[in-house]
């Protein structure tokens, strides 16, 4: 099959497509035909080897994918049958989406939805996962559309545009922030009603004046800091991300004379039933003119070269890799 194969060499990270053996039954019990799989930020760190997301190659990357069985040894699915994958360390420790072909655990495995097109589920991906996740996080902390305006960051990325989308839907007022002014129009064609520069999230007070009822945090650093001293009393801040950087210079000022909540959110050991019900609400939320806006189609064989764009804040919305389609 053809697949991305990542390889060490004195250190740097070598990522080529070739042809290489059938995955083994013994892998998992379920073998996949892929027909699209996404590219991440996390796939973006291992390709490029910027990150250390992969400690032992060679390794197929690509956390994510769409296909249909077309072995199984678990009773739960069969040949034919459509599924997706995201998380659970595929793409990292056990050979991933960026292939034709991946055997992987049916513990790993999501029926698609009926009526979602495989291509729109990867449209979505790890990353409008991830963002579906952070905004049930803010539900369930209590923040609806008439607590007020509910700011995300990175927002032009694969989770802000998500996200962006689907709190518009949801009836949420969205403020979008980012980075580049080349992405205005885009923000405001997904929902965002008000656009902030990241230029102004380098410095924070511990406590600022009160403006978000939620955040949706993609970057960390500086930005979270900030958005937690803006939050206002009894908001939530679900965070997921680290584009900006992984640390966390704030206070506990906002938490302990704001009540304010920092929820941290995981997609990668989501269980199982959870990730029904959250593929069930991206289906059934997102417009059908977010996939026009939010996608561009790549081929394998531009993995690498887009790869290095992303971490060059080059990428606007989802990247999906075509495989077999
Ligand atoms: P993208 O690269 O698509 O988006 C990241 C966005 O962050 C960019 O579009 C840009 O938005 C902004 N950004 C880029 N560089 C910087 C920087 N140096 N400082 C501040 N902002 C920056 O990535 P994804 O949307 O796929 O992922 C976003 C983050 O979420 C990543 O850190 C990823 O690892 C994490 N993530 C976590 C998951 C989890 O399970 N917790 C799952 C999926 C993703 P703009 O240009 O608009 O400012």
């Amino acid at each position: 099959m053809k697949a991305l194969v990542l390889e060490q060499q004195d250190k740097a990270t070598l990522a080529e497509v070739k042809e290489i053996a059938l995955p083994d039954m013994a892998q998992g019990d379920v073998l996949v035909d892929i027909s699209w799989s996404g590219l991440n930020y996390k796939d973006a760190l291992a390709i490029t080897g910027k990150g250390k997301i992969i400690r032992q190659f060679p390794m197929v990357p690509g956390i994510d994918f769409v296909g249909h069985v077309s072995r199984s040894n678990d009773p739960r699915f069969s040949v034919g049958q459509s599924v997706i994958l995201t998380g659970w360390g595929v793409g990292e420790t056990h050979w991933g989406g960026l292939a034709e072909q991946a055997c992987v655990k049916g513990d790993w495995l999501v029926p698609l939805p009926e009526g979602m097109a495989a291509r729109n589920a990867m449209i979505i991906g790890t990353a409008g996962f991830t963002a579906m996740l952070c905004v049930m996080a803010l539900e369930e902390a209590g923040v609806t559309p008439d607590s007020g305006t509910v700011v995300v960051t990175g927002a032009s990325g694969g989770v802000g545009s998500t996200a962006v989308a689907l709190l518009h839907t949801l009836g949420y007022n969205v403020a979008a922030v980012t980075g580049r002014e080349s992405t205005h129009d885009y923000l405001r064609k997904l929902g965002a009603s008000e656009i902030l520069s990241r230029d102004d999230f380098a410095e924070t007070r511990p406590l600022e004046k009160q403006l978000w009822a939620g955040a949706v945090d993609t970057v960390g650093d500086n930005v979270l800091a900030k958005l937690l001293a803006q939050t206002n009393y009894g908001g939530c801040v679900a965070a997921c991300g680290l584009a900006g950087g992984f640390n966390l210079p704030t206070t506990v000022m906002p938490f302990i004379l704001r009540n304010v909540r920092l929820q941290g959110v995981d997609s990668v050991s989501v269980p199982a039933e959870r990730r029904a019900a959250v593929w069930e609400r991206l289906m059934n939320t997102l417009p059908e003119s977010f996939y026009q806006q939010a996608a561009t189609e790549i081929t394998l064989e531009q993995t690498p070269a887009v790869a290095a764009d992303f971490l060059n804040n080059k990428i606007q919305g989802r990247t999906l890799v075509k495989i077999t389609g």
